[in-house]
């Protein structure tokens, strides 16, 4: 029965995934989310429900359009198997739950900005301050897990430990963009970057955001170096760093306590 509910919450995100990819692809660009309906991007021609099973569609038509035969892009099944996984994960780990409901939404958030970084070098404040807002309301009615422990009312408790989780994230980026700027006039790390973090820190909260942010830098430095080291990349060449931002995030809202006891078990 778990196993046919995790397959259950796994379609089901891949399906969100599609919502996911038509905001990534229209958001940048300022377009509406609702209308047109889906078309191919070659030939114009409308998407009939049997184009649009997540994933398997893709599959299915080997990667072609039905009408045109042009290409499809890889992304759009990047995304679907992404955001599928994203809510067997959650489900696995909290059940049919509101935890699931949040971690997936939050989830959700961070695949469309990390995606628009990747593909567009941006991370865009209009999804970056709704999504604060969104994520200070939800800290009060679901505490995120904090370093303050006093016994603050309700509902400060989530809200004090959301907003001290996002000033440090704000500042633990302020500081190397201030240090950095002078050495490089472009590239590197950005404004959006500084918001990101806040944005995470207000989500994921004091006790954790530092891990999930370090594993940012971890994980986008490894990447970096090898894209270099295998020439794949050229040192002026600057990588977007929200996609890391993004992985790593993801992964802390999934096992990040664990994460975090493991490294504490070290010393
Ligand atoms: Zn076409």
């Amino acid at each position: 029965m778990e196993v046919i509910l995790i397959v259950v919450s796994a379609l089901f995100g891949s399906a969100i995934g599609s919502f996911l990819n038509v905001c990534i692809d229209r958001l940048p660009a300022g377009k509406s989310l609702l209308y047109p309906p889906s078309h191919c991007d070659t030939c114009q021609h409308p998407l009939s429900p049997k184009d649009l099973i997540p994933v398997f569609s893709y599959l299915w038509l080997r990667r072609r359009c039905r009408y045109c035969q042009a290409s499809i892009p890889r992304r759009p099944f990047w995304v679907e198997v992404g955001s599928g996984l994203l809510f067997a994960f959650a489900y696995w780990q909290y059940g049919l739950s509101a935890d699931f409901a949040v971690i997936a939404f939050y989830g959700c958030l961070f695949i469309v900005l990390g995606v628009i970084d990747l593909e567009h070098r941006l991370i865009l404040n209009k999804i970056v301050y709704p999504a604060a807002v969104v994520a200070l309301i939800i800290s009060i009615l679901r505490p995120p897990p904090g370093i303050i422990d006093v016994s603050l009312p309700w509902p400060l408790l989530g809200m004090v430990n959301g907003v001290i989780g996002g000033a440090i994230g704000f500042v633990f980026l302020l500081i190397p963009f201030l240090i950095s700027r002078p050495f490089y006039s472009q590239g590197g790390m950005g404004e959006g970057d500084i918001k990101m973090a806040g944005l995470i820190g207000l989500i994921i909260g004091s006790r954790l955001v530092l891990v999930a942010l370090l594993m940012g830098v971890i994980l986008g430095g490894l990447v970096a170096g090898a894209l270099l080291l295998l020439k794949i990349k050229k040192r002026k060449e600057a990588i977007p760093f929200g996609p890391f931002l993004s992985l790593a995030t993801i992964t802390t809202l999934l096992w990040g306590n664990g994460i975090l006891n493991w490294y504490l078990g070290l010393f």
